[in-house]
């Protein structure tokens, strides 16, 4: 397993909308691929990791939300290849972060209710209903893979002061 070097805001690949992926021409590498995700994400304690935030051009990307119970702490992974929203209801404002623009929270508005549909890491088609953090996760991660970020979502108000924000972060970034 290794850990990835993360893409930070203001690589062009981060604003591409990513391929189509072909399960199959994928299928030999994916299972280190996910690993690679997954470590590199919960190295720096992500929700989620999207393929071109390790530089590459699939539409790919991992979600790892922790999940506690009175007895145990755990993890919901879910890797998601070529997503689409089927449905996408409410409306929730709240603050959100991204890997690739670390030490950055916004407010922004995101749907309360999803429904998405995606092939996962063993080739097999998904359906999800979600809420909560994975109805937010879905959305931020397939985002990524369309090449938004979630600052997008700002008002302009707050978008100057986004990017007064991220200049004074971007020297800490490496
Ligand atoms: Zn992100």
């Amino acid at each position: 397993m290794a850990i990835r070097k993360i893409v930070k805001y203001g690589d062009p690949i981060l604003r591409q909308k990513l391929k189509h992926t072909d399960y199959e021409a994928l299928r030999e590498e994916l299972p280190q691929l996910i690993k690679d995700m997954e470590e590199t994400c919960l190295s720096v304690h992500g929700v989620g990791l999207a393929a071109n935030q390790i530089g590459l051009d699939y539409r790919l990307a991992v979600i790892l939300i922790p999940e506690s119970d009175k007895k145990n702490a755990s993890l919901k992974r879910i890797v998601i290849i070529n997503p689409e929203f089927e449905d996408k209801q409410g409306e929730l404002v709240e603050e959100e972060g991204c890997l690739s623009l670390p030490g950055l929270w916004v407010e922004i508005p995101r749907a309360t209710d999803v429904t998405v549909r995606f092939v996962d890491e063993n080739g097999q088609p998904r359906r999800v209903r979600a809420r909560g953090l994975l109805a937010k996760a879905f959305q931020h991660e397939i985002d990524h893979l369309d090449g938004k970020l979630f600052i997008d979502y700002a008002d302009p108000v707050l978008k100057t002061a986004i990017k007064k924000e991220i200049k004074k972060l971007r020297p800490t970034w490496n």
